[in-house]
């Protein structure tokens, strides 16, 4: 044991011992695997997720609907093998209502009671405009109507803290929000974002327009330069200068690539925390380590190494 005092610096929150800190609630986004190797590390990247107390773990839904099986057959998996509290992804985009109903009956009958409400993106991608099926929900706040008809659920639903790509403007997107709220969502989780102030001031306004829901922030960790940049450009999401200038040239080295991510989003998350953010959603992609990590710096240990 070394002499050195221990001291504290209360001014900055995330540096408080988790005795004084807010509760923060996190929450943990998997994909659906689709292999048998894939599945080996979903239930892996679980099993090492699951004892920081998540407030739920949640498996997307594949564009479409492609992954219905599977996330159907995970989501219930987790509840009853894990006994962490599983929500399921939920587009309409392409369905009747009958067939989003079924699913979400089949979600009731498997014991779930959590889903993440969302209109889905066309096949062609989220650039292209959005037509609802004739017989179909129309958009998110329209399917989250039709999912408290089926049951009491509780509902999460998507915002966007740099605007849907396909929002007019900043009315728009607010009003759609409130439609889903009002409609029976309890929160909205945001796109990740990679710039802070993008979330703080989109918090704001969104009091401002008087949504009073919790706006959960979506952090996404960077595991993949490229992969992630080409994903969020799909999105609308916009990567800063400074941080692509972080991963700039580390393509091939994979060792300093995985600790400048975990630094990037370390630097995210404590300063979210220093600024009063409480609730925050890890998009995991399947993978334990940095979210792991993350969950710790924000002072969430194992419940069983608890004394
Ligand atoms: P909506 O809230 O319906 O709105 C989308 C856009 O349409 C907005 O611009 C809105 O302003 C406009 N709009 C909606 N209704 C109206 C109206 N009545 N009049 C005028 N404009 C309107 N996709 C998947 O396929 N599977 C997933 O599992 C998945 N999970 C996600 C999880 C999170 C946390 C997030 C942030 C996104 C996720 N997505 C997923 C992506 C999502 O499906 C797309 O972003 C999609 O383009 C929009 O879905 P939404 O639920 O936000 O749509």
């Amino acid at each position: 044991m070394s002499d050195t005092p221990i001291f504290s610096t209360p001014d900055r929150l995330s540096r408080q011992s988790e005795k004084e800190l807010a509760k923060l609630d996190l929450s943990f986004e998997f994909f659906p695997p689709k292999t048998d190797k894939m599945e080996a590390r979903f239930w892996e990247t679980l099993e090492r997720l699951a004892p920081l107390s998540p407030r739920f773990v949640s498996v997307t839904y594949g564009a479409g609907g492609t992954t219905r099986g599977r996330t159907t057959k995970m989501v219930s998996r987790i509840e009853k093998e894990s006994g962490v509290k599983a929500a399921a992804h939920l587009t309409c985009v392409g369905a009747t209502k009958e067939e989003v109903n079924e699913v979400v009956r089949g979600y009731k009958d498997a014991g779930v009671s959590r889903i993440v409400a969302l209109r889905g993106d066309p096949p062609e991608g989220v650039g292209q405009p959005f037509q609802p099926h004739p017989e179909g929900y129309r958009n998110a706040a329209d399917l989250v109507a039709g999912i408290r008809t089926i049951g009491n659920f509780d509902i999460s639903v998507a915002c966007y803290p740099e605007k849907h790509p396909q929002s007019p403007d900043w009315y728009a997107e607010f009003e759609n929000l409130k439609r889903k709220i009002d409609a029976g969502a309890s929160r909205a989780i945001t796109q990740m974002f990679f710039d802070n102030e993008l979330y703080l001031r989109f918090v704001d306004r969104a009091r401002n327009a008087g949504i009073e829901a919790p706006i959960v922030a979506g952090i996404q960790p960077i595991h993949n330069f490229t992969q992630i940049s080409n994903f969020a450009g799909r999105c609308g999401a916009t990567i800063p200068k400074w941080v692509a200038e972080r991963f700039e040239g580390l393509e091939d080295d994979p060792e300093t690539h995985a600790l400048v991510a975990a630094a990037v989003a370390a630097e995210q998350v404590t300063e979210l925390v220093d600024r009063g953010v409480t609730e925050f959603h890890f998009y995991t992609m399947n993978r334990s380590p940095l979210v792991y990590a993350l969950a710790r710096l924000l002072g969430r240990r194992p419940e069983n190494s608890r004394g």
